[in-house]
């Protein structure tokens, strides 16, 4: 098959990349964002004999049907890899009816227990890969360094799947005093020879621009490359190589779903994602346009509620917006970058630049009415509280025993309060115990707001998890996370916020190894 091209979302950029280069490069030239040139479409029979494989074997037929400019064997083994004894079912993304016609697919059986893993356990290989052939083709002679700042989550599944990996790095850095135990003791284990993890003094803000003035700084750029081979790469959320993952297990679900008898073949079910930068609810999206019988997305939010008045009005504004707390904080955003792939496919690059160029200027854009038409065929938003969230959590388990996290409970609520004939799948995107604290909370009645009691506070994190477990009746927990405590601390150094915190950290990483060497 031929080798499928990438477009960008503000049409500045003429490249035309394959799969590969579009993943190396990340993101594209003028700012805008990879979007294939034309999208695969499945036949119902083809979806449906998804069923009869295992999950790394649907994947791979996914990524063929994309074209990715890999050769088909290639490409599975990849698969084979991605998705393996790295997840603790072999499912990797098994769906569970909760109460009738209401369907949870987990999608937290990866390395960290949470959804990044379903995307970051795959991305990296082709990346890897990509840097490995352009090498080979003579394009390209240094290596990459993945730069991370992260709240929480997003660190940790990024280093899990960068660990190891052929022609990187990966150095993540997260607020000290802004990340929960469970959180810091999950980096700072971290295996792998190509590895670092540095606290910063400051809040996520700090940590953030630190590492994208260091990022920007032409200066240390050209260091990395003159004395370690290095070129900067952030590997995040807006990647096409994060997202095409994603579409897989949509359309894998579907297959499921059909299988287990949970909808007739071509009849429709809607889809419930708790949703932050709008990668996953964007993937379900493209699974619909390729011929998978989804019907109504629905987009749930939390307080921090932007997309949800978005959909609702046609207006995205931020002008006046401040950020709140919330027990669901990987869907905290302002600003939802994968919202600028959707505005593409329903408007053109022309009209996208000027919606950017208003957000960045004025902190709004409002879309015409043609393309707001066409999102309401699609999509319905609502929003939930922060007390209301963890009530979720207590409620459906006093009812079914099935215990969720807070960004499931999010996406649980609104599937119910939306909901109509058509079956539901409910988007699950973390494990109940990567957020022990609130669910603690939701279990004994508390509110969001409220401190936890003296007892349950002196904790650690996975003694917490412990009292959790006791409360909902052997609830389990990852084996990854249980061994917590007595995992190795490999990484314990804290630096200064700024960008020179974050440079002499690097330098100092980096000054313990010779320029290239081989194997990590
Ligand atoms: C990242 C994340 C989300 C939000 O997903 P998007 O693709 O950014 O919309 C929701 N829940 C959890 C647990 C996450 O880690």
């Amino acid at each position: 098959m031929e080798a499928r091209r990438y477009r960008d979302t503000r049409g500045l950029d003429t490249t035309r990349p394959v799969f590969s280069d579009a993943v190396v490069k990340g993101i594209a030239r003028g700012g805008g964002l990879y979007v294939p040139e034309t999208l695969p479409a499945l036949e119902l029979g083809e979806i449906l004999a998804l069923a009869d494989e295992p999950y790394p074997k649907r994947a791979a037929i996914i990524f063929e049907r994309f074209g990715v400019d890999l050769p088909a064997g290639r490409i599975e083994e990849l698969m084979y890899l991605a998705y393996g004894e790295n997840f603790d079912d072999g499912r990797i993304a098994p769906i569970e009816e909760v109460v009738a016609g209401m369907h949870v697919l987990e999608l937290w059986h990866g390395p960290t227990s949470a959804f990044k893993d379903m995307a970051l356990q795959c991305m990296p290989l082709f990346f890897s890969e990509g840097i490995a052939r352009k090498q080979a083709r003579g394009e390209l002679t240094d290596d990459y360094l993945v730069l991370v700042a992260t709240s929480g989550d997003t660190g940790k599944a990024a280093l899990e799947g960068f660990a190891d990996r052929d022609h990187t790095r990966i150095a993540v850095f997260y607020p000290a005093e802004g990340v929960s135990d469970i959180q810091r003791s999950q980096m700072v284990t971290q295996r792998g020879g190509n590895v670092s993890v540095f606290g910063v003094r400051g809040n996520f803000d700090d940590c953030q621009n630190a590492v994208k003035a260091a990022f920007n700084d032409e200066a240390f750029n050209a260091e990395l490359r003159e004395r370690h081979a290095l070129k900067l790469s952030s590997a995040n959320s807006i990647n096409w190589g994060r997202l095409l993952p994603q579409i897989a297990y949509y359309v894998s679900a579907y297959a499921d779903m059909v299988a287990s008898g949970g909808v007739a073949p071509g009849d429709e079910i809607d889809v419930c994602v708790p949703t932050g930068n709008f990668g996953n609810i964007l993937a379900a999206y493209y699974a619909k346009r390729m011929g998978v019988p989804l019907g109504r997305l629905l987009c749930a939010s939390n307080e921090n509620n932007v997309l949800a008045d978005f959909i609702a009005t046609g207006t995205y504004d931020i002008s006046a917006r401040t950020f709140v707390t919330t027990p669901s904080p990987s869907m905290d955003i302002l600003v939802s970058s994968n919202l600028e792939r959707l505005l593409f496919e329903l408007a053109d690059a022309g009209r996208v630049r000027d919606w950017m160029a208003s957000l960045a200027a004025e902190g709004r854009f409002r879309v015409d009415r043609e393309t707001f038409r066409r999102m309401r065929e699609h999509f319905i938003g609502d929003w939930v509280t922060n007390d209301e969230s963890l009530g979720v959590i207590a409620r459906i388990f006093d009812e079914t025993g099935y215990l969720m996290d807070p960004h499931t409970a999010v996406a649980w609520e609104v599937a119910e309060r939306l909901r109509d004939a058509n079956p539901v799948l409910v988007v699950s995107t973390a494990h109940w115990a990567k957020f022990g604290g609130d669910v603690y909370k939701a279990l004994t009645g508390l509110l969001y707001d409220d401190p936890l009691p003296k007892d349950a506070a002196a904790l650690s994190g996975v003694e917490l998890l412990r009292r959790v477990r006791e409360l909902a009746g052997g609830a389990n927990i990852p084996k990854a996370l249980a061994e917590l405590d007595v995992a190795e601390q490999r990484f314990t150094a804290v630096v200064d916020a700024g960008k020179d915190g974050v440079e002499n950290a690097l330098r100092e990483w980096l000054g313990e190894r010779a320029v290239r060497q081989q194997p990590l």
